[in-house]
């Protein structure tokens, strides 16, 4: 089933998410649900909160964000009750966009390696470093369960300049390309 995805504006993104256990409530299905809602608006990556359940789960798909003929670099997994345990690397600048921020992008610093702790879908627990786009995207999806928007990591003047823009993001004053669910 496709959910609405949560716009800028609603409280949810803000909150940092709490963890789960296995017994959660139809989580396969809930799984299924962000997976078919992330690809019908074509991102490469999904966070619980974004359709509004302040949880710490989301997915990634960063294959189509790879260069041409890397795309099997791309990692596909889902990402549960995840915690950063280290980044490193040089710090570099990609420009960002978020499903909950549509028609927004910018330039974010982040470090090019992270190392994370995670459990997967059938809460076997993992501890991954990722480079590269795969880095970019977990780092992206992780700043959501801890309630953190893209938004908030670019420049002074960049942010003055979406400012205008986001106002009508919140207000729903946009044209919509997928399912969304405003504040108003
Ligand atoms: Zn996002």
């Amino acid at each position: 089933m496709i959910l609405p995805i949560y716009a800028y504006g609603q409280p949810v993104l803000k909150k940092v998410a709490e963890p789960i256990a296995a017994d959660y409530p139809d989580l396969a299905q809930f799984i299924a649900d962000m997976w078919e809602t992330m690809e019908e608006a074509n991102g490469v990556g999904l966070a619980a909160p974004q359709v509004g359940r302040s949880i710490r789960l989301f997915v990634v798909d960063s294959g189509p964000m790879q260069d041409e003929g890397k795309e099997g670099e791309g990692i596909r997994q889902v990402f549960i009750n995840a915690e950063i345990i280290e980044e490193a690397g040089a710090d570099c600048s990609y420009a960002e966009g978020c499903l909950s921020i549509p028609d927004i992008t910018g330039d974010v610093v982040r470090p090019e390696q992270v190392t994370i702790e995670y459990e997967d879908e059938h809460f076997v627990t993992h501890t991954s470093t990722f480079t590269g786009m795969n880095a970019r995207v977990v780092q992206h999806e992780y700043d959501h369960i801890e309630g953190i928007l893209f938004t908030e990591h670019l420049k002074p003047l960049k942010k003055r300049l979406v400012k205008r823009k986001l106002e009508k993001i919140r207000r729903g004053d946009i044209e919509l390309k997928y399912r969304m669910k405003f504040v108003r």
